[in-house]
């Protein structure tokens, strides 16, 4: 049995590695447990976009989002490793009279007109009515970045232990007792953040998977100086001339097959944005399984019903984003430091835990 710790966090994507790495920078004893390897589920599928403003949900999911942002650049700045932070921003296109509109409402939007777009991202199909430039909105290589923090945690005295799942999880003496591939950790608190799979954790937990798949293009030559995003597609530059292009949504499948459909999908989005692009050498083809929530917006907070028991979960599009954010609100809760009540709200598990009780199905604690 290893020691007992002050914190059980499960899971090793983005969310845990971040949630692990706040914790242990409070002085708190944390054991990190992925049962595969870290940073391998679907934070690795991910673009990596920042995107407080193309990703926009409601007024308290944008607040989050932009402390995300901020919190990731202390990180960059602190950890001192590349983990792909890119500035520049993303450029959201404005294909109608009404998304130029509806994006004209953000008054920290730069506008660029059509011309505009064409002298300053030379290879683009301009859109017809034009384009803003979001700079806060950044990008991140997500599986570097979830490797820096889970690294930085190390440094601050976290264990982690890959190739072991947790199968069972018990009450003992006011703190949990978890069971692992080969062992047992005993903890006070216990942070369930398993992303699609947490569901598997927590009993009528509601939570569905979206696959995505996305292509990565040798664009040696071409400098794209933005990510560029329309109705929820995008192209976004990777150090060293590559282009990811993302991302399919697709409902229903739970598997991570690559499919010519989706090679199909991805290679329209593509031509959407840059003519020809489509026909660049494909470097990389892949899927992920977005966690996806009764209402898109991520569960985090206390787990109704148990106590030091808490879940950071179901990010769906916004994980990456939303990583620091959602780390700092469970470190928030742990340590009892004061918080902002419309978030608990907005994002608390209980709105995605049912039971089947007479039939019916109606909210209960686990
Ligand atoms: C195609 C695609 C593009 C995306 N693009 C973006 C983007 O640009 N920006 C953005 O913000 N988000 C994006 N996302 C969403 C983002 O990838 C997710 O929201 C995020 O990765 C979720 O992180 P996570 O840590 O919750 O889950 P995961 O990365 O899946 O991590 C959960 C981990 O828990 C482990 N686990 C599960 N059960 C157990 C168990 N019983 N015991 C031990 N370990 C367990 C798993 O092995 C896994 O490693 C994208 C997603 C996809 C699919």
């Amino acid at each position: 049995m290893s020691q007992p710790v002050d914190v059980v966090v499960i899971g090793g994507g983005i969310i845990g590695c971040s949630t692990a790495y706040y914790l242990a920078k409070e002085g708190l004893s944390v054991h990190l447990v992925e049962r595969d390897k870290i940073a391998q589920g679907t934070t690795r599928a991910a673009g990596g976009m920042l995107g407080a403003h193309s990703e926009y949900l409601n007024d308290t999911f944008y607040s989050f989002a932009q402390e995300s942002q901020v919190l990731y650049s202390e990180f960059q700045r602190d950890a001192g490793v590349d983990f792909g932070y890119t500035a520049g921003g993303i450029v959201q296109f404005a294909c109608s009279e009404e998304e130029r509109i509806a994006l004209s409402r953000w008054k920290n939007a730069v506008h660029l007109s059509a011309e505009q777009v064409r002298e300053r991202i030379p290879h683009v199909a301009p859109p017809a009515f034009g384009a803003y430039l979001f700079e806060e909105d950044v990008h991140v290589h997500p599986e570097k970045a979830c490797l820096a923090f889970c690294a930085a945690a190390k440094s601050l005295g976290a264990t982690v232990s890959e190739q072991a799942t947790v199968d069972e999880i018990t009450l003992l003496n006011g703190g949990y007792q978890i069971r692992i591939t080969s062992s047992v950790i005993n903890a006070k608190h216990l942070v369930i953040a398993s992303g699609a799979a947490s569901a598997k954790l927590v009993s009528g937990l509601q939570m569905t998977a979206v696959k995505g798949q996305c292509m990565q293009l040798n664009a040696v030559g071409m400098q794209l100086p933005y990510t560029l995003f329309h109705k929820g597609c995008y192209v976004i530059p990777r150090p060293g001339g590559t282009l990811v292009i993302g991302a399919t949504m697709e409902y229903g499948h739970t598997d991570l097959q690559i499919t010519d459909a989706g090679n199909l999908a991805l290679s329209a989005i593509a031509e959407r944005f840059i003519p020809g692009l489509s026909r660049l050498p494909v470097m990389n083809r892949w899927a992920g399984l977005r966690p996806k929530t009764v209402d898109d917006l991520p569960y985090i907070g206390r787990i109704p019903g148990n106590e030091n028991m808490y879940m950071a979960a179901g990010h769906f599009r916004n994980g990456i984003l939303l990583a620091p954010a959602t780390a700092c609100l469970i470190r928030d809760l742990i340590i009892g430091n004061e918080m902002n009540t419309e978030r608990i709200k907005a994002f608390d598990p209980k709105r995605g835990i049912f039971h089947e009780a007479n039939n019916r199905t109606e909210r209960q604690s686990v």
